[in-house]
């Protein structure tokens, strides 16, 4: 049997996509694997070049005959390159994408990018004088300022971004400081770390028992078994320090570690631990970078300029020569799963990763993901719990407000009595309120506000959506009722959707309390660039006294002064038609509540609902994570979703309806055909039926086991491969976090 293979020659190029092919001489066929590293005559003078094979294939590109061979497989030193080619192969295969496209996700390309300047804020004071200079800000109530220098006589030197994304403090307050001859901006063309290596190493912690009990149970693994370590630890209870103390051990046996912790958690402080502890071996990306600066930052790790990475996901393909440990911040994060293709699961690869070079995977958040959850608990992975705060601060506490009630009693405001009452007091007080609207996607579900319930499809348990032909449609399989006027539980008439959106309860709350100074972010106020930034930094400045807004202000950073925070509507995450609703609910609220409090005051919390007996709730509100993962693993076992079960869904759209139709109809009906007695529903509108004029169609598979979801895969890209139909678009999402 012929084999080919294809090659790439030069990885880091504009044009990974210019493969070459080549034929595979007998004698190497059973050596020949995906990343390793040929040696090929290449060009007129088959001059020989160095390439790695991308995908061995029968399929031959052009005539056998005038193919030349593979000269030698190259097994001098395993390039890391080969590593990453060979995880670029496994993505492909578990997560369905072009080769192409795995190889985009896993390989930064060189590109020609107009030279970066990177800037520094310094301190220009001694220490007299900046503390003199701090009262005069004090007196004057300039918090931004305040802010900036205090930050700046604990680490004279800050970098620019630094001060203005994670410190938020503003482009226009550094520059009245500068004319101040407070500080200095300097720039400089290759980028230097602001904490010199003799600095470093300042803030070392000793490890409370239960951090050392951590440390000691996840080296001892990673010097065995190499399993997934789980940490599931309260907001507060060291984790950080735990990550770092496993980071400066592998350092010390020559390794290095990459550690994801998503953009909107790397807050100033987080970022200024790790500096002060790492010092210049430390590199930290963001995803605002462009191609070539990541480009520049990886080249710098495979050279061994830096010992560890800290980024969002993408930072998981840092080039490291011998990684020690993989650590995965707030491991239950959405935002680890990529949104295009290939929809990888940063956590899965991670492990892959890992397994291909004898790393170790340390996962960590204080409202775990189900998934690993149930993993760790079956034993794949292993558990480690630190229940307490380090610094037996308390929890703050915690109000269910029932919204039937309140109706009852005739209250038709947003705000329910217990959260007014609260709110007034906060005001007056002059402390900080957050209220926050846990709004998600634009899915319209509908509940009954007298009793509330919520209306949902017989067959998948999940909510049903209003459309705008008066229906009722369940997003996984398809099914329809006509729209309910009076509610089938108790039979009245307040049956509707959530409609307001932030800026209508913006409105409303001011009408409640005039003098209050609103502040509001969510999707319109957050559109230009900084905005995210500004509002919080204005918040954190208090020019505000209430904040408003979506998920988006639940996370990272850390606001002292607030010390209440409201629920508007914890339904509202609840109702999303996913049977992922009640964990996201339960982290979202678990997340929302942990605001609240963390300055010297204590911290009250007030969740609005109209299913005040909801697990998710009740657990929240208890910080009773064993509680909810119970009730919630049942529900997934019984109705054989994920992690329990494995769901792929599969996204057909087109320019025509028919045709989107024609083609996700016929592609159940081949999948039917060949396993008839697959657990397939749909094919239904996406929960977005359209989008830029595409028609969207989704249809989900479940099975127990993840490969034969993968097979099942396979054999409908066949299928597409086959299909004469023009202008589709397919996509595979396996355990979908989003969905389509
Ligand atoms: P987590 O990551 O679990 O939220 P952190 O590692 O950020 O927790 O720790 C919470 C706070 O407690 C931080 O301010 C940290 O500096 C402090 N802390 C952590 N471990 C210790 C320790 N062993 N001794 C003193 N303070 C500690
Ligand atoms: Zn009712
Ligand atoms: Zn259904």
């Amino acid at each position: 049997m012929a084999q080919y293979a294809n090659i790439i020659i030069d990885i880091s190029h504009e044009k990974l996509d210019k493969t070459f092919q080549y034929k595979i001489p007998e004698a190497m066929q059973d050596q020949l694997q995906v990343g390793v590293r040929v040696l090929i005559p290449f060009g007129k003078g088959n001059r020989a070049m160095t390439g790695y094979v991308v995908e061995i294939t029968d399929v031959a590109e052009y005539d056998p005959e005038k193919m030349k061979e593979i000269k030698k497989i190259d097994t001098e030193g395993i390039a890391i390159e080969s590593q990453l080619i060979a995880l670029a192969a496994w993505i492909r295969k578990n997560y369905g994408a072009t080769m192409n496209q795995a190889l985009k996700t896993v390989i930064p390309i060189k590109e020609k990018t107009s030279e970066k300047i990177y800037r520094q804020v310094k301190l220009t004071l001694s220490t007299e004088e900046a503390a003199d200079q701090l009262c005069q800000y004090e007196k004057k109530h300039s918090t931004a300022r305040i802010r900036l220098l205090q930050a700046l006589m604990e680490h004279p030197v800050i970098d620019y971004e630094v001060v203005t994304r994670k410190l938020n403090v503003t482009a226009a307050v550094i520059r009245t400081m500068t004319e101040q001859g407070v500080v200095k901006v300097e720039s400089m063309r290759s980028y230097r770390n602001p904490v010199k290596p003799e600095q470093a190493g300042t803030y070392v912690k000793v490890l409370n028992p239960l951090q050392q009990q951590a440390v000691d149970t996840i080296t001892a693994n990673a010097a065995g078994e190499k399993k997934p370590c789980l940490i599931h630890g309260v907001t507060g209870s060291g984790k950080t320090e735990v990550y770092m103390e496993l980071i400066a051990e592998a350092i010390s046996q020559g390794k290095q570690c990459i550690v994801l912790i998503p953009e909107i958690a790397l807050t100033y402080q987080t970022v200024m631990r790790f500096y002060s502890r790492f010092g210049d071996r430390i590199s930290i990306m963001n995803s605002k970078l462009s191609a070539g600066e990541r480009y520049d930052q990886f080249e710098r790790a495979k050279r061994g300029d830096v010992d560890v990475m800290i980024g969002p996901r993408s930072a998981l393909f840092t080039p490291f020569p011998n990684l020690g440990y993989i650590i995965i911040d707030e491991e239950h994060e959405n935002s680890y799963k990529s949104e295009t293709m290939p929809r990888y699961h940063a956590r899965e690869v991670a492990i892959e990763r890992a397994k291909m070079c004898g790393a170790t995977v340390v996962l960590g958040s204080a409202t775990p993901s189900v998934d690993s959850f149930y993993k760790a608990d079956r034993g794949e992975y292993l558990m480690i719990s630190m229940p307490e705060r380090v610094e037996k601060r308390p929890m703050p506490v915690c109000h269910i407000v029932d919204l039937r009630q309140e109706l009852a009693a005739q209250n038709y405001s947003v705000l329910s009595r217990k959260l007014y009452e609260l709110m007034e007091e906060r005001l007056e007080k002059k402390e900080q309120i957050m209220l926050f609207l846990n709004r998600r996607g634009m899915a319209g579900f509908v509940s009954c506000r007298a009793c509330g319930h919520v209306m949902k499809c017989p067959h998948c348990d999940v909510s049903l959506s209003a459309h705008n032909n008066g229906k009722l449609v369940c997003h996984y399989c398809g099914y329809e009722q006509s729209n309910v006027k009076i509610c089938p539980e108790c039979g009245s008439k307040y049956i509707g959707g959530f409609k307001a959106g932030t800026q209508k309860i913006q409105e409303m709350v001011q009408k409640t309390f005039p003098k209050a100074r609103i502040l509001r972010m969510d999707a319109d106020t957050t559109k230009s660039k900084d905005s995210y930034e500004q509002i919080l930094s204005a918040f954190a400045n208090e020019e505000a006294d209430i904040l408003i807004g979506t998920q988006m202000i639940v996370k990272g950073h850390d606001f002292p002064k607030v010390t209440l925070v409201g629920v508007l509507a914890a339904d509202l995450s609840l109702g999303v038609p996913d049977y992922r609703a009640a964990e996201r609910t339960f982290q979202l609220l678990t997340q929302a509540a942990g605001r609240a409090g963390r300055g010297t005051h204590e911290g009250e919390v007030v969740i609005q609902t109209y299913q005040p007996e909801h697990y998710s709730i009740i657990c929240a509100a208890a910080q009773d994570y064993g509680g909810f993962y119970e009730q919630e693993i049942f529900y997934r076992q019984m109705m054989h979703y994920p992690p329990v079960w494995h769901m792929l869904s599969v996204l057909v759209a087109s320019p025509w309806e028919e045709t989107a139709e024609e083609v996700s109809r016929s592609m159940t009906e081949s999948v039917l055909e060949t396993h008839p007695k697959l657990l397939l529903v749909g094919p239904a509108e996406a929960t977005v039926s359209k989008i830029k004029d595409m028609y969207r169609r989704v249809f989900y598979i479940r099975h127990q086991d993840y490969e034969k979801l993968v097979e099942i895969k396979d054999e409908l890209e066949f299928f597409l491969d086959q299909c004469s139909a023009k202008n589709i678009s397919v996509q595979f999402d396996f355990n979908p976090m989003n969905g389509f």
